[in-house]
């Protein structure tokens, strides 16, 4: 605190150039609009091919804030600047009054030029230069100004998602790593300049499922690069991602130790990344300097807070784990940071410390730590931000200071600058508050070892409140992994008896007799059955994994999932019930009660299909139960053992054995006479369009009470894709809807509408992400996709696939080398156009379509299709995607991300049209369609008079 005061003076006596980090977050905070739309656009802009979409997409952007609005303070030029600018593009894009037609769209181009170059300006300021050459010889004219300086080059880019990404990447890491060495020798790793690799650009399955593949191809080349750098005798760091990477990365990194040993042994230059905001942190401090004391090396380790918060949190509250990878408190981080800090500087044998911190509460830390000591270290600091601080650090001391310097074209830069503003953008983060001048410095340079003054996030089991969330198992940790694997071995799956004519029957007047009694169970009671269930199977994870895998043949992840999902719809039926279906008393006239109380209908039947032979079948059992009826539970043919276990724990947990029975067969024949059933009071239908017609006209030629039909069918799911949309975030969402579970989704992606300005390159893409997905037994971790759920779909794809090959124009397809029965290569076709694609193939095949012009019509194209599940949109024009999902007749629409995998309660799921009935399972509306109303009146001043009136009136 005492050091670091006068810097914080320093800085704030000489702001920064306008164009630096701080100055921007100062002008235009994230929290704001103008800073979120500014971002926003910074990261897209320039990536767009088209005028029109990039009209559509600044007018989108800047329409959302407000520029022009007064503003003060030292940076004055640049919002006079940007505001006047702005303003003036606010006028000439389209949606403004005034001029039109040509006029006006000539002005919108403009403008467009105008902000494109303006966001290739900002980015420059973050980036060293386009290519390594131009970098150094800005990093040389840096350091002409200030010796102390170091730069660690950082080749800019999304990580690799096919092989020739990679293939891209490692020559790009390589002729840098040469031009680096070519420079300046002798002087050792510390004292020279060294480069920052990312693995997952060098490899697109850089993740703990992929193990051996890791190894066997990636290892290589990095220890390329690490021989190419220890031959320069330069740094050479690898740099730190996501915390499901985290184990992987260190055994990646010290089989890279045990060949430098042999090979290189007197090289100091290699090193990696450790963030202190992972809890496990400390840890891995000590276990890279056990690495560097195993191998009689020394590394170089540079210590940063961390860039994934956000994203970390993000996948913890998905995946249900139980508790967070990353700290929840910005200053539990920073007290890592030190606790971090002083035990590098313990370890000076094994590690030269390198601080990466643009704080200067730590840098002030980290100096008095290491004064007197004689461990040698090195701060460092990103190109284009906290140089006011480190003027004022080296104006005092010293301490050598790295750059870490990205490198490349301002188009790969604005996703990293985005990162970086985000990071720093928080109202939390130093450089945010350093920039502003209401913070005082005693406030900015507080100890952060000061209890939390609030709970921080919710723990995932607790995101949804009173409802625990279902527990998840991270598959990319062993401790977690190990009971699966055991239980999958151990599974077994039993033929289940199917029934006669005669057991249904009696099965159905059973079932028929059973539901006043079950119905007048109280509501609390029923819903506290289906929490009892909840608990047990979320008890019991691995073990249905085990028979989900085995009957199923469902992949590792998709197994998880689905036990979740039925652990999921358990309880929260179990909630809905008791907010939805409770008697609620009705206004009405004095003297007169009112209220409404719903009930069970009678005997349910329940008809679930095999692809989620355990939620499906659970969601539908639980809600039809809860609500107060009886049920015939019919599972698909090919996964009755699943269903029968879980009837099974469903009696365990208290639901009387007269009111569920478990009815096996096949659906001509027994789901047939279920529906006929005189007796029946309601259906609940999932499967195909088909199979729901038959049923619906079944229920239909029946006398007696017209019943309900809930019916939940196929799709022919479309994904929109506009010229903004990340061809790499697209990528990944298409592969994961197209192709996993084999495509056997209802809400899996077949037609992929992708606009031609950038179609060429996502196909490409695609083509490429295709060709490393790796297909086989589905109880292996590392198997993407799996066999397809028997003979009869098997043949069914198989001629569909071979029509297309005949008729469209094959884009791609996943080589496989696996033996296992029935699966299906994932394969992609490209159509002329939408009305092409004429049915749901319920298996890995992707259709792709190109488009030019007017998205609205596009949006009529896919309505025109007739079905309405589920729909993605993939553009950065905010405004577009609304449009687009208010004119989609579809039920679930995703905007930037895949479209598979809806959450109970979070995204309810059904859809409309050819894809059914509604209302949606897993959402408020579902329980009412199980249910009868009945309204209650009694006339309170029958006997006598109105004493409620008559006493409120004598007061
Ligand atoms: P399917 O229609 O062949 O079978 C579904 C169920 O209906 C099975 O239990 C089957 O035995 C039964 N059945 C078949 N004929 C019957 C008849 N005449 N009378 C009564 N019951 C009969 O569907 P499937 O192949 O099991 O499942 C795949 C289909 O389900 C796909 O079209 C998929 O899109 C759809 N699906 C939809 C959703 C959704 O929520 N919308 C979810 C999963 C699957």
């Amino acid at each position: 605190m005492r050091r670091a005061a006068p810097w914080v003076h320093g800085v704030r006596d000489t702001p920064a150039p306008f164009w630096a980090m701080e100055s921007l977050l100062r002008e235009y905070p994230i929290s704001s609009a103008e800073g979120l739309a500014l971002m926003r656009l910074a990261e897209a802009l320039l990536r767009v091919p088209d005028a029109e979409t990039a009209i559509a997409l600044t007018a989108d952007q800047l329409g959302k804030a407000e520029f022009d609005a007064p503003g003060e303070g030292p940076h004055r030029m640049l919002a006079s600047l940007s505001a006047s600018a702005i303003a003036m593009s606010k006028r000439f894009l389209p949606g403004a009054e005034g001029e039109s037609g040509l006029l006006k769209r000539l002005g919108a181009q403009t403008v467009v030029a105008a902000t494109v170059r303006a966001i290739q300006l900002l980015g420059r300021q973050f980036v060293l230069g386009r290519h390594i050459s131009e970098a150094m010889a800005e990093a040389d004219s840096q350091r002409r100004q200030q010796t102390q300086l170091r730069f660690s080059y950082d080749m800019l880019g999304e990580g690799a998602r096919t092989e020739a990404d990679a293939q891209r990447y490692l020559a790009s890491y390589l002729a840098a790593v040469e031009r680096i060495a070519a420079g300046p020798r002798n002087r050792g790793p510390e004292a020279s300049d060294g480069i920052s690799i990312k693995l997952s650009a060098l490899f697109s399955r850089y993740e703990e499922s992929q193990r051996d593949r890791v190894f066997a191809d990636l290892l290589p080349r990095v220890w390329q690069l690490a021989q190419a750098a220890a031959r320069a005798d330069m740094n050479l760091t690898i740099d730190a991602e996501e915390s499901d990477r985290l184990e992987l990365s260190l055994d990646v990194f010290e089989a890279l130790a045990a060949r430098i040993a042999q090979a290189h042994p007197q090289w100091r230059g290699f090193g990696l990344a450790v963030q202190s905001y992972q809890t496990r942190a400390l840890e891995v401090v000590d276990e890279v300097a056990r690495i560097a004391r195993t191998h009689g090396l020394r590394f170089m380790v540079r210590l940063v807070k961390g860039a994934y918060w956000d994203g970390e949190i993000k996948r913890a509250q998905e995946a249900g784990l139980a508790g967070y990878p990353v700290f929840t408190h910005k200053h539990h981080t920073d007290i890592a940071y030190l606790a971090c800090a002083q035990a590098l500087l313990g370890h000076a044998d094994a590690i030269y410390p390198q601080f990466a911190t643009h704080n200067a509460g730590t840098i002030g830390a980290i100096l008095q730590m290491a004064h007197g000591g004689s461990a040698k270290f090195e701060m460092q600091r990103l190109h284009g931000m906290g140089e006011g601080i480190y003027r004022e650090v080296m104006g005092v001391s010293d301490v050598p200071v790295r750059v870490y310097a990205p490198v490349g074209e301002h188009r790969d830069l604005l996703a990293y600058l985005v990162r970086r503003l985000l990071e720093n953008g928080a109202n939390s983060s130093f450089v945010h508050q350093l920039a502003d001048p209401q913070v005082d410095v005693d406030a900015l340079l507080a100890s952060p070892l000061v209890p939390a003054a609030q709970p921080g996030l919710p723990m995932p089991a607790a995101l949804y409140g009173a409802r625990p969330n279902s527990t998840g198992a991270d598959l990319a940790c062993v401790a977690q992994r190990e009971p699966l694997m055991h239980a999958i071995a151990g599974a077994r799956i039993e033929a289940v008896k199917e029934a006669s004519a005669e057991q249904i029957d009696a099965a159905m007047q059973r079932l028929h007799a059973a539901y006043p009694r079950w119905n007048e169970v109280p509501l609390a009671e029923r819903a506290a059955t289906l929490r009892r269930a909840a608990d047990a199977l979320d008890a019991r994870l691995a073990e249905f994994c085990g028979l989900l895998v085995k009957e199923a043949h469902k992949t590792l992840g998709d197994c998880v999932a689905e036990v979740r999902e039925a652990v999921d719809f358990l309880r929260y039926y179990a909630d809905q019930a008791e907010q939805r279906l409770a008697v609620q008393t009705l206004p009405g006239p004095t003297g007169e009660h009112n209220e409404l109380r719903l009930h069970g209908r009678g005997l349910f039947v329940c008809i679930s299909p095999w692809n989620f032979p355990l939620a499906i079948f659970a969601g539908q059992v639980a809600a039809a139960l809860v609500a107060g009826n009886t049920v015939a539970a019919k599972p698909a043919e090919q996964t009755p053992f699943v269903a029968q276990r879980m009837v099974a724990l469903l009696h365990e947990a208290g639901v009387p054995v007269d009111a569920l029975v478990l009815l096996h067969g096949p659906g001509e024949t027994v789901g047939a006479a279920l529906a006929a059933d005189r007796r029946t009071a309601g259906v609940c239908f999932t499967g195909s369009t088909a199979v729901a017609r038959i049923i619906n006209r079944t229920l239909a030629g029946k006398d007696g009470p017209i019943v309900p039909l809930i019916a939940e069918t196929g799709g022919i799911n479309a994904m929109l894709v506009d010229s903004t949309a990340l061809p790499e975030q697209v990528v990944d969402a298409v592969v994961q809807s197209a192709f996993r579970s084999a495509g056997q989704r209802c809400s899996a992606l077949r037609l992929l509408v992708v606009h031609e300005g950038i179609a060429d390159a996502v196909i490409e893409m695609i083509r490429g992400a295709m060709q490393e997905l790796v297909v086989g037994d589905p109880a292996l971790l590392a198997t993407d996709v799996g066999p397809v759920i028997d003979g009869e779909a098997f043949a069914g794809i198989r001629s569909h696939v071979e029509r297309l090959r005949r008729e469209a124009r094959l884009i791609g397809e996943t080589p496989v080398s696996s033996t296992f029965a029935r699966l299906i290569a994932p394969v992609a076709f490209e159509l002329e156009s939408i009305a092409d694609v004429k049915q749901e193939i319920f298996g890995p095949v992707l259709h792709v379509v190109r488009w030019k012009g007017d998205i609205d019509a596009v949006v009529a194209q896919v309505n025109a299709l007739g079905y309405g599940l589920t729909l993605g949109i993939q553009t950065r024009i905010d405004s577009r995607a609304l449009r687009i999902a208010n004119a989609a007749r579809i039920g679930n629409v995703y905007v930037n991300r895949n479209m598979i995998g809806a959450v109970v309660g979070v995204q309810p799921f059904g859809g409309e049209g050819l894809s059914g009935t509604g209302p949606k399972a897993g959402g408020p509306h579902y329980l009412y369609r199980f249910c009868a109303e009945q309204t209650l009146t009694i006339n309170t001043a029958a006997a006598g008079g109105n004493a409620e009136l008559l006493a409120g009136l004598s007061h």
